[in-house]
């Protein structure tokens, strides 16, 4: 599932194409991907891109048209890919629900074969009241988390998926992340709040490291131009169970955390001492 990095770099792929262009024809053809109280497609038609933006793991295209500014919402859920091509194909392609003709004959595409993404259009103002989530993964400061982290006592690996805490995170960067902050993943949130610094730390290097190699593909994942990220090749615990670790040889465990499967290395990232149990001794 695309999280941030994978965003991240489609937003700045699409950054270098669609600004300055105008939208002549948008057509949505999958209406049940219409998020709630979204706007038509038709609407943007006539608008001009005027930048391209991330929010979370919605890319954001904001439009200024002749009746004032709108946001074209893209989420890419699970299997989404938007796709930008310099030509507009007239062939039917599978699972293509979406499709913007731009000044100049290019196109943008909206293909997602399991359909768990959503499109929204609609006024600035909508698009913030309905994508309010925390505060995000790249900026997000050791302060900030350990302040939330400090009141919940839910396993880390679950708090750190919650967008209303950290806004861009998913399965495989939150286990990545993890393994380098050495904190295990059922670490109670209490808990992990001393460790924040080292967390956020190593959020920021993964996410780095992430978009340089251009996002992770298994098998849905795409560049705007159709290409495949790289970061699948980096990867140190996620899918990797019964493979060794690569800083200390044992073997990379999965366990399951709040229904998702959760990769770490029960050597380097152990479980703090219960206050109970260190009383004991
Ligand atoms: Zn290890």
């Amino acid at each position: 599932m695309p999280e941030l990095p994978e965003v991240e770099t489609v937003v700045r792929e699409l950054r270098e194409k669609l600004p300055g262009a105008v939208i002549t024809r948008a057509v949505l053809t999958a209406r049940d991907m219409y998020r709630r109280d979204s706007r038509d497609v038709s609407a943007l038609e006539g608008a001009r891109v005027a930048s391209v933006e991330r929010r979370g793991k919605a890319i954001v295209v904001r439009c200024r048209g002749s009746n004032g500014d709108l946001d074209l919402v893209v989420h890419l859920g699970m299997t989404g890919q938007l796709l930008w091509s310099a030509r507009a194909n007239t062939k039917a392609l599978p699972h293509l629900h979406a499709r913007w003709s731009l000044s100049g004959g290019a196109e943008l595409r909206l293909v997602d074969p399991r359909r768990f993404g959503y499109v929204m259009v609609a006024s600035p103002d909508a698009t913030t009241a309905s994508l309010a989530v925390g505060p995000d993964a790249l900026t997000v400061t050791a302060d900030e988390l350990a302040h939330v982290l400090r009141r919940r006592t839910a396993a880390i690996k679950a708090l750190l998926l919650d967008q209303r805490i950290v806004a861009g995170l998913g399965n495989i960067y939150v286990d990545e992340s993890l393994f380098l902050a050495k904190v295990h993943p059922l670490t109670r949130g209490d808990r992990a709040a001393r460790k924040s610094r080292e967390i956020v730390a190593a959020v920021r290097r993964v996410l780095a490291n992430a978009i340089a190699a251009r996002g992770t593909t298994f098998s849905d994942y795409r560049r705007p131009d159709g290409s495949s990220g790289e970061f699948q090749f980096k990867l140190r615990v996620y899918g990797r169970e019964g493979e060794r670790c690569v800083r200390c040889r044992a073997k990379i465990r999965k366990i399951e955390v709040g229904q998702r499967g959760t990769h770490f290395c029960p050597r380097c990232q152990r479980m703090p001492r219960t206050v109970s149990s260190s009383r004991r001794k």
